[in-house]
């Protein structure tokens, strides 16, 4: 990932998020609580269990560590 790529990140309010089931690391943004986009890298995507379907990437791991992070206050709804 270039820096400028990174910066973009960062300002698009991307936080890092490992899963709990899978230990895979993606880039989450909440944008409101029922809206969330996951940012899934190549290394992510191999090391989920969970079969990526074509359109939205999900683990059911995945879904649960969000919903945790936002209760920890880990995971900022901007
Ligand atoms: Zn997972």
């Amino acid at each position: 990932m270039s820096r400028t790529e990174r910066q973009q990140y960062l300002e698009g309010g991307l936080a890092d998020l490992v899963c709990e089931s899978c230990a895979a690391l993606v880039r989450v943004r909440k944008s409101s609580p029922r809206q969330t986009s996951v940012q899934w890298s190549t290394a992510a995507v191999r090391q989920c269990a969970t079969e990526l379907g074509a359109l939205v990437p999900t683990c059911p791991g995945l879904r649960a560590s969000i919903d945790q992070a936002v209760r920890a206050g880990r995971l900022d709804v901007a």
